[in-house]
């Protein structure tokens, strides 16, 4: 049956994920059909083998070729699905690219999502590490979504509580995780909509264009200007965004480490806890601008780790390591990657 399939063998990578690691999948399928999941996993071979759901490859270091099978989602559809007084709910495959989803609804005259503008990657992926920016995350605008599970071979409908959403996290990098293929994503976007201006940033760049009172539209165009002054386009430099999360600490160790560091960026959290700047322990370090074998950390910006030409798997490890090293030796905190490892 999987004859009908276009599965390609040893198939390049490189050009599939951000940070340009040059890899090749044993075998590679472009899904352009939910069925196609199906077929796979009736498949005797095919089924058997290590699977890879791969969207956009910003979020993830490719260590080595990839023995196993990869899904390329490439569904395409975004759709209102229906609306009620307060939203209107959109869905949109997964395999759409994130950025020009957030443009369609930006041009349906939807806010929302307006500042997760200019996040790399593809819808489907979103939901997996609860992508954030700016003050919201998906989980604040999502409704729920639609996946194929690879055990079951059922279709799921899943809700915001089902998805277990945390900063940068969900049950797709947990119980899920191998095993749930999202296929769709619908989001709920507000009737009436209110800028969220929370983050400095934003607020400012706004102010200096003269807009007292922005459109979605406008929140937008912010993002994209500071997004785009901040951080290395990766068609540019092969980079896959903040590589580490800012890491969490009681209220005890933030206290402790802001005695001998005046100077510590920490933000207080809801519950009391307190989540460190991990840009800024890795600069104090002084991996700013630093580079180790073939990869290195951004000159703007310590929290992106770059490839300086031709890096492999084992150089984004060896930089990784070294700098959670140091940021351990010095501050007693772990730093933990945020991209996947493959
Ligand atoms: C320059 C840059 C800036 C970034 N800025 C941000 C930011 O501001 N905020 C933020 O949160 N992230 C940011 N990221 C990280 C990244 O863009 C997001 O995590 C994005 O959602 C990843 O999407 P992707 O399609 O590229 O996922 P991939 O890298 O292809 O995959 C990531 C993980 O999701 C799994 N996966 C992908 N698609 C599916 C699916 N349909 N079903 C099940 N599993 C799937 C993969 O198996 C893998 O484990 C940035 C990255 C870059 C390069």
């Amino acid at each position: 049956m999987t004859a009908a399939l276009p599965i390609r063998h040893n198939f390049p990578l490189r050009h599939l994920n951000t940070f340009g690691i040059d890899a090749q999948a044993h075998a590679y399928l472009p899904v352009t059909s939910n069925t196609m999941l199906d077929i796979i996993r009736r498949d005797a071979q095919w089924s058997t083998m290590p699977r890879l759901v791969l969207g956009g490859g910003s979020n993830l270091i490719l260590t080595g070729d990839y023995p196993g099978l990869v899904l390329h989602m490439a569904t395409q559809g975004i759709a209102v699905i229906a609306e009620d007084q307060r939203f209107t709910y959109v869905k949109a495959a997964a395999g759409e690219n994130w950025h020009r989803f957030v443009l369609w609804t930006l041009d349906h005259g939807m806010g929302g999502l307006e500042n997760l503008s200019l996040i790399p990657g593809s819808v489907g992926a979103a939901p997996i590490q609860n992508i954030g920016a700016y003050g919201v995350e998906i989980k604040d605008c999502f409704h729920a979504l639609t996946a194929y599970d690879f055990k079951s071979g059922e279709l799921l409908t899943l809700n915001a509580a089902d998805c277990g959403f945390a900063y940068r996290d969900s049950i797709f990098k947990h119980a899920f995780r191998d095993r749930a293929v999202i296929l769709d994503v619908t989001f709920a976007l507000p009737k009436q909509w209110q800028a969220n201006l929370q983050y400095a940033d934003v607020a400012q760049e706004l102010a200096s264009s003269g807009i007292a009172t922005p459109s979605p539209s406008q929140v937008s165009d912010a993002v994209i200007a500071i997004r785009a002054r901040k951080l290395p386009d990766p068609a540019k430099i092969g980079n896959a965004g903040s590589f580490f999360k800012n890491p969490v600490v009681s209220r005890e160790q933030r206290d402790a480490l802001l005695t001998q560091h005046a100077q510590l960026v920490s933000y207080a959290q809801a519950d009391g806890t307190f989540k460190l700047a991990a840009g800024w322990l890795i600069d104090q370090c002084g991996w700013k601008g630093k580079t180790l074998g073939a990869a290195g950390v951004y000159e703007k910006q310590a929290l992106v780790l770059v490839n300086r030409g031709g890096a492999k798997g084992r150089d984004v490890t060896r930089l990784a390591e070294a700098i959670q090293a140091d940021v351990m030796a010095r501050f007693s905190v772990r730093l933990e990657p945020e991209p996947v490892f493959v």
